[in-house]
């Protein structure tokens, strides 16, 4: 099978790299095999790609170890900020392309795909801002030394990415360990492998050093399990299920202790209080649960009302989810597009065959949308209680459960009773009330009057069991970058 195919989209057609990439070359998975990525909207073969699996890793490590020991470390950081503006430059030049590809490849609607690209050339190039300005202390102890501290690369890093923000996760993830100076083995989604292997290609066009970053298409229990066993793997981060998170913690812990970083499941609240502007809370837990079609880590998808305004929450609510735009990527207009693929399909519907089931009432949706395509309608459910399923479980769709609380007290108790705490939000007009609010809940984000609303100068991550450390912002540079002490004594001759 070829390396490249042409790829036609209903917007444009392009050129995909199909082989791993390693050493800046496309090659062939040692084993010889392909696996067929998916169209969500029509349940139809795109193309297959080569697929990696645990000898291709091995290759993978080396070219990253070979590169972290030589052409790479001689790359001086404002170098490596520039290679990562340009980057994002490319990103940016590419992005009718890229976009197609998330669409295609994903389901999410092509507007919002676009939204994607620019955050991750965004990302990039905060990042490539920060190249240069990685600094350690002196230290003062007493007069007979000086001591000093050098954030070091960490070294290779594994980083494994889920399917639901292809793109973005990969920008999410490299830009960090690029800056600070770090190789990487990257591993993509099964289910979304073209946008990571296309942006393979632009980061040998940016000048990339070979082996600075490989990326692996490839099966999470044999490319991914591979890096997180890998004894020459120095670091991994890890997006994705809280499940899949703790066999990542093991796997570190038997091999080489490498440093893990998780970014896991979540079960955000998403509270409405008597005093907020309604209409205005209405549009953000609309976006808070339905975009990207529920598919966020950080979905608000427990929704808290209290009581005074619950029957007119629910009224407005049903009507503004009516109004989401549900149907084919391609078309400009759409909001919501298909689930990613038939197993997550089958998994939000049998969430929601399950919430009926337990006597919860659905306010609308509950069904698939149209007969092709792995489409679900925007799904609502009320009068439920805390021990369904439905309130405890991550459904990772577009669905979720309206609470009713008495008061704020009894919203943040029922907020917090919960494993995760990635995210959150209170809608309130009263500044007092929104600062207790926030300070009570256990979450990585608390949105006041908004939700959603990620940015890459802002850290992200989760309190609890929804991960290990955070992305984005400055913060992000600290799981990238070993601390070394240098205590130089000096000589009183
Ligand atoms: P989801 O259930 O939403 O697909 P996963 O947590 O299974 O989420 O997948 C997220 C990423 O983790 C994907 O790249 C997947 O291939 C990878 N993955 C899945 N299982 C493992 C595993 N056992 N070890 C390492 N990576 C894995």
């Amino acid at each position: 099978m070829s390396l490249f195919q042409t790829v036609q989209t209903p917007a444009l057609t392009y050129e995909q790299p199909l082989g791993l990439f390693i050493n800046n070359e496309f090659v062939k998975g040692v084993e010889g095999k392909t696996f067929e990525t998916i169209n969500p909207h029509n349940e139809k073969p795109i193309v297959a790609v080569h697929e990696g699996a645990e000898e291709d890793v091995n290759i993978a490590v080396k070219a990253a170890r070979s590169a972290l020991n030589g052409e790479w470390k001689q790359v001086t950081p404002s170098e490596r900020g520039r290679l990562l503006t340009r980057l994002a430059d490319f990103l940016e030049r590419d992005i009718e392309t890229l976009a197609a590809i998330e669409a295609l490849d994903n389901g999410k609607g092509v507007t919002m795909a676009k939204g994607d690209v620019t955050a991750s050339a965004g990302c990039l190039r905060y990042y490539g801002g920060w190249a240069d300005k990685i600094y350690g202390q002196t230290i003062d102890t007493d007069t007979n030394s000086l001591t000093y501290t050098r954030h070091e690369p960490v070294g290779v890093c594994g980083q494994i990415i889920p399917w639901n923000f292809p793109l973005l996760m990969f920008a999410w993830k490299i830009g960090p360990a690029l800056a600070t100076g770090n190789t990487i083995v990257m591993k993509t989604a099964e289910q979304t492998p073209l946008s990571g292997l296309y942006v393979a290609k632009l980061i040998k066009e940016a000048g990339f050093p070979p082996g600075v970053v490989n990326v692996i298409s490839g099966f999470g229990r044999t490319a991914g399990a591979a890096i997180a066993a890998h004894m020459d793997i120095d670091k991994v981060a890890f997006t994705g299920s809280t499940l899949v998170g703790r066999q990542i913690m093991k796997s570190a812990a038997d091999s080489n202790l490498k440093k893990v970083t998780l970014e896991l499941g979540g079960k955000s609240p998403n509270i409405v209080l008597p005093d907020a502007n309604l209409e205005e809370a209405i549009e953000w837990v609309n976006l808070g649960i339905f975009f990207n079609h529920g598919q966020c880590c950080c979905a608000g998808s427990r929704i808290l009302v209290h009581e005074a305004v619950y029957e007119k929450f629910l009224e407005l609510f049903k009507k503004r989810a009516e109004q989401n735009k549900v149907g084919d990527p391609f078309n400009t207009e759409t909001f919501q597009g298909p689930q990613v693929s038939q197993i997550q399909y089958d998994r939000i519907m049998s969430y929601i065959k399950d919430g009926k089931g337990a006597g919860a009432k659905v306010i609308t949706g509950g069904d698939r949308h149209g007969s092709e395509g792995y489409y679900i309608q925007p799904t609502i459910f009320a009068d439920v209680t805390e021990d369904m399923t439905i309130v405890k479980e991550e459904i990772f769709g577009p669905v979720c459960t309206v609470q009713k609380v008495r008061s704020e007290e009894e919203a943040i108790k029922v907020a917090n009773d919960t494993n995760y705490g990635l995210a959150a939000a209170v809608h309130t007009t009263n500044i007092n009330t929104a600062i207790r609010v926030s300070n009570a809940i256990k979450a990585g984000t608390v949105w006041v009057n908004n939700y959603n609303t990620l940015h890459y100068q802002m850290p992200f991550g989760g309190f609890k069991e929804s991960g290990i450390g955070r992305e984005l912002g400055s913060y992000a540079l600290e799981n990238y970058t070993e601390v070394k002490t240098v205590r130089v004594h000096l000589s009183q001759s």
